[in-house]
């Protein structure tokens, strides 16, 4: 029951299919007959919509090149962006890694540590995970999520699932199954749903291959929690690394990400008070030049743009930034189902979470950040 439904922005065919099953689950305990349904949808070579503590993936058998293939036609995902494989236990990792003996070591230390968890590594492919996984790359990306359904499909599947997050490409990804019915619905042939994603934006991915250990995305484990466990690791300059022209390491992160319909624009500058102000004085302008416009702030920011007929919306809290990982998307989709034109959104400290927060948000605004402290010529 397939049809081809015309071509996405990349001019390739995005592949519709109209009998999407929507499978409620409990995560903590999810029904064995459902995941036994789900598991023979990714055998049979079907798309599966599943939650993880970070976002919801969109699965299916990572040995299944042409499934594989339909992935990238459903969310209209760009050919060269390599998707994550994900397992469920430690003794599928040879299936699909063949690092040598270095990567091998630094993978089961921060496994020990970290998963299951927000953490993938980028290592040695082995030859069985096809091409079309990892777009001709010789390294994969490999995590062990920390959700039980997750686990359970993966287990009773028999065999490791490739998945990128579960949203059309170019929109924020997403973090409950409303948004994954959204984008995907009609595209998919299961949407597990499964509650809230308690971390809310991607894992982290830590290129394990080089002598330094290097983020390339930053997630919930942070370069600290690196250094800590292997003694070493770095951060290498994100907003350059999505510049036009550089090959990236990291395929994805030269795509504008994340994106809502509404213009984003970061307002950053050394003292909150000062960035609230700023950006409560262009949302009034914004305003009365006819532009509906938001305000991204978090639960601490909240009064200080009362009273003024801007679209304000919490995504946390400062004291926790995890908070912030966890409303972020949601809270840009929310602008965009009120109609938000412009969003004016304070910035985060690029400390530890601070760097996944930001990173999400720079791509959001296209790179567009506003130093308040810069007084204008
Ligand atoms: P998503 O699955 O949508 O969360 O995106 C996966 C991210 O991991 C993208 O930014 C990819 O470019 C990155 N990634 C996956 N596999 C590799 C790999 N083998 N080498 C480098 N980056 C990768
Ligand atoms: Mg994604």
């Amino acid at each position: 029951m397939t049809r081809i439904d015309g071509k996405n922005g990349a001019g390739e065919e995005t592949l519709i299919k109209k009998d999407t099953v929507i499978i409620k689950l409990d995560r903590d305990d999810p029904d064995p007959e459902k995941i036994a349904y789900c598991a023979e949808v990714i055998k049979r070579g079907g798309l599966v919509c599943f939650p993880t503590e970070t976002v919801y993936g969109l699965g299916a058998s990572a040995f299944d090149p042409e499934a594989v293939k339909n992935i990238f036609k459903a969310k209209g995902r760009p050919s060269d962006n390599p998707l994550i494989v994900h397992i469920d236990d430690l003794d599928k990792l040879s299936l699909v890694m063949s690092g040598d003996g270095r990567q091998a070591e630094r993978l089961e230390l921060l496994a020990e540590r970290y998963w299951p968890g927000p953490l993938t590594m980028i290592a040695g492919r082995d030859p069985a995970v096809p091409d079309a996984v990892s777009c001709g790359l010789p390294t994969v990306g490999i995590r062990m999520p920390d959700n039980l359904i997750a686990r359970e499909l993966i287990r009773v599947s028999g065999v490791p699932i490739a998945a990128p997050s579960a949203n059309l490409s170019g929109k924020p990804s997403p973090s409950t199954a409303g948004h994954v019915i959204q984008d995907l619905f009609g595209r998919v042939d299961v949407i597990i749903d499964g509650g809230d994603c308690s971390v809310g934006v991607e894992s982290t991915v830590l290129d394990i291959t080089g002598d330094v250990p290097a983020i390339l995305r930053p997630g919930a484990v942070t370069l600290e929690n690196v250094i800590e466990v292997l003694g070493k690791g770095e951060l290498p300059d994100w907003k350059k690394a999505s510049k036009e022209g550089e090959k990236p390491r990291s395929p994805g992160m030269k795509y504008t990400h994340y994106s809502p319909d509404a213009e984003v624009r970061i307002y950053d500058g050394g003292d909150i008070g000062d960035v609230r102000k700023k950006i409560a004085e262009e949302g009034v302008k914004a305003l009365k030049a006819g532009v509906k416009t938001g305000v991204l702030t978090t639960k601490e920011g909240t009064h200080a743009y009362e009273g003024r007929g801007l679209t304000v919306i919490s995504c946390g809290t400062r004291e926790d930034l995890l908070t912030v990982t966890h409303g972020l998307y949601g809270a840009l989709r929310d602008f965009d189902a009120e109609g938000v034109e412009l969003v004016l959104a304070e910035a985060f400290p690029q400390t530890g979470v601070g760097n996944a927060v930001m990173n999400r948000l720079y791509r959001a605004a296209g790179g567009c950040v506003i130093d308040v402290d810069k007084r204008e010529a």
